[in-house]
This record gives C-alpha cells, sequence and structure tokens, in this order.
C-alpha cells in the first residue's frame, strides 16, 4: 500500500514521530489545530533527533494549546479587507483569490491556522463566479494572488481553468501562486499541473520552504518541472525558532533555494497567531542575523526580511539598514 499523509496523533504515534507520551497532548491539539505529514515530509524527518527542524515544523506539540495575550486568530487581519467570499483586497493593485483552504501539510506556526484544514471551504462554483466576476470589474487591480490553502491542491485541469479566466481580464497583469506543495508533496507537481501553470501571462510561484532539507531530489525535480512551463520561482520563508534561527541555517536555506533555481523573495517575522509563541525570534534577532548573513552570501541569496503591521496594514520591511 502507498504511505498516505499522516492526519492524527495515532497516526504520528504509529509512525514513529512522538512517544506514547506525548499522545493526549497531541490528540488535544489535533481536535484544535489541523494535522497533515504527508509521506514526504514524513521521510524527511530524522526521528532520532528531538529537536529536528522538519518535525519541529509539522508535529504537534502541547505548548499550542496556550494562547498568548497578543496572539490573534486573524493576526494579518484579512476580514476587514474581504469584499466577497474567497477575495482579499488590502492595497490598490493587487487582490488575493483564495480558492480553498486546505493544504499538503499543516504548519504549526500557520498564520491562517484558525482558518485552514482539509474540511476547510472550497469555494462553490457560484461563489467563484462572483469572485472572477470582482477581479474582471475592478481595473485597478493589476496582480491576482492564489494561496488559500494551498492551490495546488486542486487538480490541473481546475486550477489550470481558474488561471485561464484570470488570465483572459485584460487589466490582470501578472499572476502569482503561493503553494508549499512543491516541497511537501512533491508528487502533485504533475506534467498536467506545470501545462495548466503555462500561460500566456508572467505567472510568479512563491514556494514555502524554511529548511535547507526541504529541498529533496523530488522538490528540487518538481520546480525543474514548474521552470520548464515557464513558471518564475521565489521563495518564501518564516524565521522559526528551532527551524532557522542561525546564520548558518538560513544561508543554507537560501543557497538551497538558489540551486533549485528559487530566488529568495521574503523572509517573514513569524504573525502571532495562537499558539505559536514557541517560534518566535525577536525582529533586533533577526536583524542581526541578516547581518551576518551579508557578508556570507550572494546578493541572489538576499530576501526582504518583512513584518505584517497589527490590523492590516501592510508588510513593512524591517532591515537591517547598512551605512556606506
Ligand atoms: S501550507 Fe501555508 S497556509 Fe497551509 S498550514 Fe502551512 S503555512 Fe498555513
Amino acid at each position: 500500500m502507498a504511505p498516505r499523509t499522516l492526519r492524527s496523533a495515532e497516526d504520528l504515534h504509529a509512525a514513529g514521530l512522538i512517544p506514547a507520551a506525548a499522545l493526549a497532548a497531541a490528540g488535544r491539539v489535533g481536535a484544535r489545530y489541523s494535522i497533515a505529514v504527508t509521506p514526504a515530509v514524513a521521510g524527511l524527518i530524522d526521528r532520532a533527533d528531538p529537536a529536528d527542524p522538519i518535525a519541529r515544523q509539522y508535529v504537534p506539540d502541547a505548548a499550542e494549546l496556550v494562547t498568548a495575550p497578543h496572539e490573534s486568530a486573524d493576526p494579518t487581519a484579512d476580514a476587514p479587507f474581504t469584499p466577497l467570499p474567497g477575495v482579499v483586497h488590502r492595497y490598490p493593485d493587487r487582490a488575493l483569490l483564495k480558492p480553498l483552504l486546505a493544504c499538503p501539510v499543516y504548519c504549526r506556526f500557520c498564520f491562517r491556522r484558525e482558518a485552514v484544514g482539509p474540511d476547510g471551504g472550497v469555494l462553490g462554483e457560484a461563489e467563484l463566479e462572483a469572485a472572477l466576476g470582482w477581479f474582471a470589474r475592478t481595473p485597478a487591480v493589476r496582480e491576482a494572488i492564489l494561496t488559500g490553502g494551498d492551490p495546488l491542491m486542486l487538480s490541473a485541469r481546475r486550477l489550470g481553468e481558474i488561471l485561464r479566466r484570470l488570465a483572459a481580464i485584460p487589466h490582470i497583469e501578472l499572476l502569482r501562486i503561493h503553494s508549499r506543495v512543491p516541497v511537501a508533496a512533491p508528487g502533485l507537481v504533475t506534467a498536467a499541473m506545470a501545462a495548466a501553470l503555462d500561460l500566456g501571462k508572467p505567472l510568479y510561484l512563491c514556494v514555502h520552504a524554511n529548511h535547507a532539507r526541504e529541498f529533496s531530489a523530488e522538490a528540487q525535480a518538481a520546480l525543474r518541472r514548474l521552470h520548464g512551463a515557464g513558471v518564475v520561482l521565489l521563495g518564501q520563508s518564516v524565521l522559526l525558532r528551532g527551524v532557522n534561527d542561525s546564520e548558518a541555517a538560513l544561508e543554507d536555506l537560501f543557497r538551497a533555494m538558489l540551486r533549485a533555481r528559487v530566488k529568495p523573495y521574503y523572509l517573514h517575522q513569524l504573525d502571532a497567531a495562537p499558539g505559536t509563541a514557541r517560534f518566535a525570534v525577536p525582529v533586533a534577532e533577526g536583524r542581526a542575523l541578516l547581518r551576518g548573513l551579508r557578508r556570507r552570501v550572494t546578493g541572489l541569496a538576499w530576501p526582504t526580511y518583512v513584518q505584517e503591521t497589527p490590523g492590516g496594514g501592510g508588510k513593512v520591511p524591517l532591515g537591517p539598514v547598512f551605512e556606506a
């Protein structure tokens, strides 16, 4: 039988990813926030390392049951910028389309953790038509950004249809997709999926990855297929305690991206989603890490370090600032 995605505390225990002593707490976490670890990700985890940086991103922890006072269920404040279901319009020239809320994996630090999940919404036909109609009659919007959930969880046919509809709108100049699929479930990036992304307009795909080991041979092959279809590949990462909070880990991550034809784009400061405090790295420490990294890597490996401002004010670059 082909290995399947692990979706419960019991699954994780049976796969040797959590000890019996952690089962009850992981079960309570799983009742609140979705769990999914794909076979590709499970295969990357070093079970002998209790601090494994891959496991830390995906395996639930009792600390998630504690919500700190500064944490919020909607840290990026999408709700006030949602003109209709599935659309977020925060900046004049671009808008998000969220066709579904399912992901291949559920990251323990996710800023949309209160919304995403396997039972999470897929826009129905009428809602999708309404959303596409909104893009068509909003000429200020030049960029359509598909996110979710993970748009590459849709079938190639379905995703291709949505992309073609958006690309046919004259004022939409470029399309963008945010996805964890190329690293977390690279088998979903089939030749048919790559063909569906080969459009007459530029398509940028932001690959979310936080550790060099996520760029497995399979992930690299998936990214190669996307690159071959003319997709421009960008990397986005989150600065995470215990995953990539050292100059060496960041250097390895951004070098791995470049080897996979992915240009590091954003390094995000952690958003204060509920139960994620164990991943937080202070901004001053983040700036110091980037300052050190600048001496170690080519400018191509240099992302912009950004933070979402509370209340939906958008992203601001955090520096560091260098004196000439
Ligand atoms: S893949 Fe993205 S949206 Fe899905 S759980 Fe991870 S961080 Fe959240």
